[in-house]
């Protein structure tokens, strides 16, 4: 199977599966029975931690509160909020994943005034409207640092400083679940102005259900889940050790992503897709995106359509609806950019890994050019 849906998820690495083995296998203790200090169950979190911080640049691994994954995290941000009850103003983009739209949605319906600040054709938040949202009365503001359709990178830096300049006393949280392991994070520089960010180990090489979310020190959220007191009692639950084991494996191993190699192959391929298929429009390339993604659209295609044709030949790819099951609507991302419905309809994804070869793409090629009555040409796709 060629597997280009590296955005839905990813193959866990070899030492991550290695890492996780002793933890389901001879070590399975429980990491808070008081005879840890025996047993050794709590390395994996404290390996989990150390090697978070190392890759965002944290203050400190207890900055880290480990939770099933971005959709915990990003619910447990805005559940806050609704706990407080004190009822305010929360800003996010149009282009959000659902984990973020959905939870904001459910604080509108308990009062809070949601301002979904637009984002212009290419996809990137508009700063001027996001200035414009920015009252002193907004409690939080979260915006995806990485989109999952197009790959478009949201400015983080200058919206934290944006933040910082005109409602100080405001939250931001950065759904960083794409971004993460693909990108350098330095959160003591650029992204200094984020107090929360949301990030799920599998979209970097690490296990499914597990993820977390950074709480810049100081901040507090209340607790997520109460009950034995595990995660310094804000999310209580028998700790995952073996997920655990295996975040920290992906983590450390996230500072050696081949990203360059992947960003050629990535423009190698958009360019002979477009000498062949001229009709093929590519979304959101004229902007800084993730360097594994191309998001493009055949128009007269239907994606959905497309996909399962290839995923039948073997070819993996995702389509607008991807990231959200029994979605029949589109890309909400190309929605938002304002792409035409029949064009949307013919979305594709493709994301790649550090294991994507010249080969897959050729085979991928060949495929949707064969499905479109046309011919990949030779020669074959060449560095
Ligand atoms: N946010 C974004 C941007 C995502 O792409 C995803 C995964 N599709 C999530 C949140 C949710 O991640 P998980 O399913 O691992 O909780």
């Amino acid at each position: 199977m060629i597997y280009l849906d590296n955005n839905a998820t990813t193959q866990p690495a070899a030492r991550v599966v290695e890492a996780m083995l002793p933890y389901l296998t001879e070590c399975y203790f429980n990491a808070a029975a008081s005879t840890v200090a025996f047993t050794g169950a709590d390395k994996p979190r404290r390996e989990a931690a150390a090697a978070m911080a190392k890759l965002l640049n944290a203050e400190e691994p207890d900055c880290f509160t480990f939770t099933s994954g971005a959709t915990e995290s990003n619910n447990w941000v805005f559940s806050s909020f609704a706990r407080k009850r004190k009822i305010g103003r929360v800003l996010i983009s149009t282009v959000e994943h659902a984990s973020v739209a959905e939870p904001a949605a459910e604080l509108a319906r308990l009062g809070f005034e949601i301002v979904e600040v637009p984002v212009d054709v290419q996809g990137v938040i508009r700063l001027d409207a996001l200035r414009e949202a920015l009252r002193e009365d907004v409690a939080l503001i979260s915006i995806m640092a990485a989109n999952n359709e197009t790959g478009v990178l949201e400015p983080i830096s200058e919206i934290g400083r944006l933040i910082r300049e005109h409602c100080s006393s405001a939250l931001f949280h950065t759904d960083a679940t794409q971004a993460v392991g693909k990108i350098a994070i330095d959160l003591q520089g650029e992204w200094e102005d984020v107090d929360l960010l949301s990030f799920s180990a599998h979209k970097f090489h690490g296990p499914k259900g597990i993820g977390g979310l950074y709480l810049r020190p100081g901040i507090e959220l209340g607790p997520m889940l109460l009950g034995g007191g595990q995660e310094h009692g804000l999310r209580s639950g028998t700790s995952n050790t073996p997920a655990l084991a295996g975040l920290a494996a992906a983590a450390s191993e996230a500072h050696a992503f081949g990203i360059q190699a992947v960003c050629e192959l990535r423009d190698i391929f958009e360019k002979r897709l477009q000498a062949v298929l001229p009709q093929a429009i590519i979304h959101s390339h004229r902007v800084p995106r993730l360097a594994n993604t191309s998001f493009f659209s055949i128009s007269g295609t239907d994606g959905e359509e497309l996909a399962e044709i290839l995923a039948a030949s073997g070819i993996i790819v995702g389509t607008g609806a991807a990231c959200s099951s029994g979605a029949i609507d589109g890309s909400k991302t190309l929605r938002s950019m304002g792409v035409p419905r029949e064009i949307a309809a013919g979305g594709l994804r493709v994301s790649l890994a550090r294991n994507s070869t010249l080969g897959h793409l050729e085979a991928l090629l060949y495929a949707i050019t064969a499905f479109c009555g046309k011919s990949a040409g030779q020669p074959a796709l060449t560095r």
